[in-house]
């Protein structure tokens, strides 16, 4: 049977419970035990694929094409495991799920309410993840912050799994805020004392605190708050702001967050974390010995988040060439081609990211006839990828009015379209093209060259797709499709001929770089922006 660790929020939201959850993990995982990590979103969207960018940062995929919430990104990057669809539930999918039941009888004529039936149902989504599985242990990331509404059946759910798994098989952690007052210059205590007397309230004494601060929390501080909040003194643990989140880890060894764990859970005479690979990777990320400067164009860079698996895919690709990237947000909607010239020329690369509807799609593509022209390293995801086959076909092949139909659906040259199966769709919600699919390279291409080896598997996340009616024509002047699916034929990756570093992908390859596996293709796009290693 798998041990549970349950992690909620206190105080504040974005305290990083993702972070600190994928850093307990790494831990545990470094000692030989078999981990994984789930996340509970109390909002009512089945999923967050119908969410704007805006609302909780970029919607993650993973391999079984389940859209969900970013953290998921962080536990793969961090653990190296892929995560599935049963790794994130939110309160929308627990409520489908009793409604259907009930529409189907499933009741019994009985009165369906929060207790028992919704967190009936959380707690058979909690316990899920065993089935099929081998894990030693399981973390539950509750999303939200203790006292909000929405949280209240997923707490309820937890103080009854405490009764029904045995307390001995679980632990506890709140994450909270210790804010310091730079007028009384004191870090204050009494948040988080409101915050396990929440917690208490709904029937959960923490056993953990992990406790957010931007100072070293001194003893008496310590000793304060455990005092308070009914926890032994080796239980609050600090949790600095740290340089990169990468660092976390070590510094959850350091406060022996796994140590109080593992006891707390009654694992004796566990080996010592294997954190050499880690380390090594942290070294290089933070001894950087070049840097290269790399353009982000999209219309979502207001907001981190929205692109955050292609700042992390930059890291590892960064530390991989022993380089520090550095990347500039380029704002899509106000690039024009004067602006283009003036603010790309310095660039060493451009990446242009993925997207949805028109706004911003005419700075895309400047951004992308100047570095096509000026022979600067281009990578295009997804959007981009769509982007870079218009540009092409425009200004290279004279197709005018050459477009996509999610820009243009009366377009007279659909050189991306809808695939005839998505026609007759109306629904939104999970009905893109989503999850791995094969991908077949061609030889001696720049990607086959990065991957070093003939077939991938990638995520997808698109509805759109590159219309095979102008391969041929495409490919006789200059750009190749390097890339395809061996079951559909459908072009998975477009190059270009006679140009440093020109690849557009229709698959998310920033999904499944992780520490230990930078990705090959954002490895060698650095690698072309440093112009293939010549130290600047
Ligand atoms: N909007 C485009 C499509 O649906 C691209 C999607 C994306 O960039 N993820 O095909």
């Amino acid at each position: 049977m798998a041990k549970y660790i349950f992690v909620t929020g206190g105080v504040t939201s974005s305290l990083g419970k993702g972070i600190i959850s994928a850093s307990l993990a790494k831990l545990l995982q470094a000692r030989g035990l078999r981990v994984t990590i789930q996340k509970f979103d109390p909002y009512i969207n089945v999923d967050p694929g119908t969410l704007n960018p805006y609302e909780h940062g970029e919607c993650y995929v993973t391999e079984d094409g389940a859209e969900t919430d970013l953290d998921l990104g962080h536990y793969e990057r961090f653990l190296n495991t892929p995560t599935s669809q049963a790794n994130n539930v939110t309160t929308g999918r627990i409520y489908q799920t009793v409604i259907e039941r009930e529409r189907a009888g499933a009741f019994l004529g009985k009165t369906v309410q929060v207790i028992p039936h919704i967190t009936d149902e959380i707690k058979r989504r909690a316990t899920l993840l065993e089935k099929g599985h081998d894990y030693d242990i399981i973390i539950t990331e509750i999303g939200g912050t203790v006292g909000d509404i929405e949280s209240l059946p997923y707490l309820e759910a937890i103080r009854q799994l405490r009764w029904d798994l045995g307390k001995e098989n679980c632990v506890s952690i709140h994450l909270t805020l210790i804010p310091y007052l730079k007028a009384a210059r004191e870090l204050k205590t009494k948040p988080t004392q409101h915050s396990v007397k929440e917690l208490l309230q709904a029937g959960i004494q923490p056993d953990i605190l992990v406790c957010r601060t931007e100072y070293p929390l001194p003893r008496e501080l310590r000793a304060k708050l455990a005092l308070f909040c009914n926890v032994d003194e080796k239980s609050v643990i600090e949790a600095i702001d740290a340089e990169t989140i990468y660092d976390v880890p070590l510094l959850m060894l350091k406060e022996n967050l796994d140590k109080t764990v593992l006891k707390k859970l009654g694992m004796k005479n566990m080996p010592e974390p294997d954190l050499v690979n880690w380390k090594e990777f942290l070294g290089k990320l933070k001894n950087p010995t070049r840097e290269v400067t790399i353009g982000l164009v999209g219309k979502y860079n207001e907001l981190q988040d929205a692109y955050k698996s292609i700042h992390e895919a930059f890291l590892h690709a960064g530390a991989e060439n022993e380089c520090k990237v550095r990347v500039v947000p380029l704002h899509s909607e106000t690039l024009d081609a004067s602006e283009a010239k003036i603010k790309l020329a310095g660039l060493d690369g451009i990446l242009v990211a993925p997207g949805f509807g028109e706004r911003g799609i005419a700075g895309k593509l400047e951004a992308i006839r100047y570095v096509r022209e000026n022979k600067i390293p281009f990578f295009g995801i997804c959007l981009g990828m769509q982007c870079a086959v218009v540009e092409f076909c425009r200004n290279v092949l004279g197709i005018d009015g050459a477009d996509s139909t999610e820009v243009n659906p009366d377009t007279l040259e659909p050189v991306i379209d809808l695939m005839p199966d998505q026609k007759k769709i109306t629904a939104k919600g999970g009905t893109m093209r989503l999850g791995a699919y094969a991908c077949k390279l061609s030889k001696n291409s720049l990607s086959h060259k990065a991957y070093g080896k003939t077939e991938i598997w990638e995520r997808h996340r698109h509805r759109y797709e590159f219309n095979n009616q102008y391969l041929e024509v495409m490919e006789r002047a200059g750009m190749i499709a390097t890339g395809k699916n061996p079951d559909s034929g459908l072009v998975e990756i477009v190059e270009l001929k006679d140009h440093p570093y020109f690849v557009g992908v229709q698959f998310h390859p920033e999904l499944k770089s992780t520490v230990e596996n930078p990705h090959p293709l954002f490895v060698s796009f650095i690698r072309a922006a440093l112009k293939d290693g010549k130290i600047k």
